[in-house]
């Protein structure tokens, strides 16, 4: 199936928006969606990056669930699947001349070689999903996020710290994925890709993953609330008639 196919916006940051701006966060059912009215708004990115191993899937995960409406930018990689990657779901797996044949007719917002292996973002689901007011959650590498703030400044860059050197390895130990060579790579590129800390917007250190989890929702909540996102124009227009406040006529005219 093609990557683009699988990769649609869904439903409920659409009726959210459609139900006049409402902010889904893990509410359920029409009434909390019409309460919480928000002004309508472009949507953003929210770049999740960190060593490998310090958890960034586990947190995206815990905040995927707690903002429904939130979208994931599924990457492709040329990297094979681990046990239990399903394709299209965790990664779209390509081979290396379709990773490269994508670069090429410029469908990756970015891309970079990760650990030997290609990792890019596929552009047209991020780009239909910002036109749409929808905001989206991508995990990448430093590489990949320098990409992304060169061309898209304006977005949201968060970096996810480990509690200490030791906490790192002994999680990476943990997840059993890699063998001792490649532990001594990544904690090798741990220690230089934290100094690229300054590029990024927010610092969060995981070291309880749904502590991790609630700031990544806290930075997520405020940032949909900067007006300069905001159709704010179309909601006075829509809110706040001249009718129904005489005398208060839009000063910034
Ligand atoms: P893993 O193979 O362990 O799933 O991921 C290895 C690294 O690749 C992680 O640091 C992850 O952030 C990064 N990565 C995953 N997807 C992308 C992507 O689309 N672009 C870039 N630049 N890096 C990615």
């Amino acid at each position: 199936m093609d990557s683009e196919a699988r990769n649609q916006p869904g439903e409920s940051g659409e009726q959210a928006e459609k139900a006049g701006g409402a902010e889904g966060s893990g509410g359920t059912g029409r009434a909390s969606q019409r309460r919480r009215l928000v002004l309508p708004r472009r949507g953003f990115l929210l770049v999740v990056s960190g060593p490998s191993g310090v958890g960034k899937n586990t947190v995206i995960n815990l905040l995927r669930r707690r903002c429904p409406d939130l979208r994931y930018s599924i990457s492709a990689t040329t990297r094979p699947a681990r046990p239990g990657e399903r394709d299209g779901v965790d990664y779209f797996f390509l081979a290396p001349q379709e990773f490269q044949a994508k670069i090429e007719r410029g469908e990756l917002l970015e891309w970079a070689e990760v650990y030997g292996h290609l990792y890019g973002t596929p552009r047209a689901y991020v780009e239909s999903c910002l036109e749409a007011g929808q905001d989206v959650v991508m995990d990448i590498d430093i590489q990949g996020a320098r990409q992304v703030k060169a061309k898209m400044p304006g977005e949201v860059f968060v970096f996810l710290l480990p509690p200490s050197w030791r906490a790192l390895e002994e999680r990476i130990h943990k997840r059993g994925k890699d063998s001792e060579q490649a532990i001594v790579q990544r904690m090798k590129a741990a220690r230089q890709e934290i100094w690229c800390i300054e590029d990024y917007t927010y610092v969060i250190i995981n070291d309880d993953v749904r502590r991790a989890a609630a700031r990544l929702h806290s930075i997520l909540v405020a940032e949909r609330s900067r007006v300069a996102r905001t159709h704010w124009r179309q909601y006075f227009a829509r809110c706040f008639r001249e009718k129904e406040h005489p005398g208060k006529e839009d000063a910034t005219k």
